[in-house]
């Protein structure tokens, strides 16, 4: 398990390998998983879950559906509206139980046949997966089933899991799932959808979320919801029944819930990042508000990090919570100094010269009247590359402000992640190869503080990390990788490996 614990030793600023157009610089969400089983207008249903999950991923999405005796499948490019608000096609997926899957590509090319939910015809009957994580020894047992004579349809890591299925020995489904599931090394939250049940998977270290809620009875007949964020129960108007523990299978039929635990008890690892960036402010993760806990980040922040300023000014949207935080414990005025422009989507996805050398203000502008002659701190949740940073604050600058202070509500992004979120190599992190001094300079702030790490478990969870054996998984920013690495241990992979060990 490849670890680096080393604390950078200050050097001379190194700036990120490539710098991306109007990149949004921030770890990019995974994957959103919803099903529902048992209730009228299933598909219905879960395209709005996927609506309310459309921030885990905007690339694509798809639903399976089962009407009791076929399976049918609906997948596309682009967001759940671009497809699932057209009626025929909610019309071409009859049944009353039905799986889907917001993708965010982290392996794989963008392609149709990448989509998921991922569907197989078994002699068991039809089996549909959609997966939300990073399996992180997928190369090699791709590797293993190729050899073996399986034929791969997509580039995913995610089709594994079909291929161990299908060639497993086992007769029932949950037992030939199971078998799978003990081959495979990374992060998972699966739902899975059979013609005789709905599944619910989370990995043993359970990194990525997954829930389980109820529909009201009788108007929905009290049918059953996994879905990957409490904010996907709200629009559907289910009520919360629990987290799926950590290592749990449950098995959802018109018998009810049955949960398996094939594994061990251990210590979970969570992704702390879900609270800090990835889940939606209005989810509650692992039993805690998330817009709570980026309040008391940023109040954290402050009495880490308090600098005299005359206002806090978060960048939109993401640091919004942790300004506010901020603000509260600092005694400072919160202020909308940066308007964000809802409307840049897609209108810009081939932009010309022109228009991609503009960058972060076609998403962002400067309230001038707000900030000239202001001592202003910033706060925001993450530096990635530090690109798109760097161009706010000479936006902010360059709208009169006295002073930029940059707060951050994590602590420096130093490690890729490989269970399930799109991070750039570590050569293009900007704190893998700046202490905080420097990156301040190529920021272009007066001055710069992240969260500490004992700082940002305090505010989550109320308790320092214990060190020994941490309480969430923090690799990105300690490289303690909970999950070994194994495809990246693999003679294919040096250049990624040293990559990954070089301090
Ligand atoms: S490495 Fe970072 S982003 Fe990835 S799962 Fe761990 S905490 Fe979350």
């Amino acid at each position: 398990m490849p670890t680096d614990r080393r604390s950078p030793e200050p050097r001379e600023p190194v700036e990120p390998a490539a710098f991306a157009p109007a990149d949004d610089d921030h770890p990019r969400e995974e994957c959103g998983v919803f099903g529902v089983w048992a209730a009228a207008d299933a598909a219905a249903l879960t395209a709005l879950g996927l609506h309310a999950l459309q921030h885990r991923g905007q690339e694509a999405a798809g639903i399976v559906s089962f009407d009791g005796e076929r399976f049918h499948s609906h997948r596309a490019l682009g967001l759940v509206g671009d497809t699932f608000s057209d009626a025929r096609v909610i019309a071409s997926l009859p049944g009353r139980a039905a799986i889907g899957h917001n993708r965010y590509a982290t392996t794989g090319d963008t392609v149709l046949r990448n989509v998921q939910p991922l569907y197989a015809d078994f002699e068991f009957g039809g089996f549909a997966v959609g997966h939300n994580g990073n399996l992180t020894n997928a190369t090699q047992l791709r590797r293993a089933l190729v050899r073996r004579g399986c034929l791969f349809q997509s580039t995913t890591d995610s089709e594994v899991f079909v291929h161990l299925i299908a060639i497993s020995l086992y007769s029932t489904v949950v037992d030939r799932l199971i078998d799978a599931l003990k081959q495979v090394q990374g992060a998972y939250s699966l739902v899975a959808l059979t013609a005789e049940a709905m599944i619910g998977v989370r990995d043993p270290f359970g990194v990525r979320p997954l829930i389980l809620g109820r529909l009201p009875s009788p108007a929905k007949e009290g049918g059953w919801v996994l879905a990957s964020e409490t904010c996907a129960l709200d629009i559907v108007g289910a009520s919360f029944v629990r987290d799926v523990e950590p290592g749990e299978i449950v098995v959802i039929d018109d018998n009810g819930v049955r949960s398996i635990k094939p594994w061990a008890k251990q210590a979970s690892r969570f992704c702390i990042f879900e609270f800090i960036y990835f889940s939606r402010p209005d989810s509650v993760v692992e039993g805690t508000p998330v817009y709570e806990v980026r309040k008391r980040i940023g109040a954290e922040l402050a009495r880490e990090s308090h600098v005299p300023a005359d206002l806090v000014v978060p960048v939109p949207d993401s640091g919004v919570p942790a300004a506010i935080g901020y603000a509260a414990e600092a005694g400072l005025p919160f202020e909308l100094g940066i308007i964000r422009n809802h409307y840049v989507g897609r209108t810009f996805i081939e932009p010309t010269d022109s228009i991609r050398h503009l960058g972060v203000k076609l998403k962002h502008s400067a309230n001038r009247s707000l900030i000239a002659g202001k001592r202003v701190v910033l706060v925001d949740d993450s530096i990635v590359r530090g690109t798109t940073s760097r161009k706010i604050v000479e936006m902010v600058r360059a709208a009169g402000a006295a002073e930029v202070h940059m707060r951050i509500s994590s602590p420096p992004t130093t490690h890729s992640c490989f269970y399930g979120i799109d991070t750039p190599e570590r050569d293009k992190l900007l704190a893998a190869r700046n202490d905080v001094a420097a990156m301040a300079r190529i920021i272009g702030v007066d001055s710069l503080a992240f969260i500490s790490i004992d700082g940002l478990y305090c505010a989550v969870a109320g308790v320092a990390r214990d060190p020994a054996r941490p309480q969430f998984c923090d690799a990105c920013f300690t490289g303690d990788y909970p999950i070994p690495l194994v495809d990246l241990a693999s003679p294919a992979n040096d250049r990624q490996l040293s990559l990954l060990a070089e301090g």
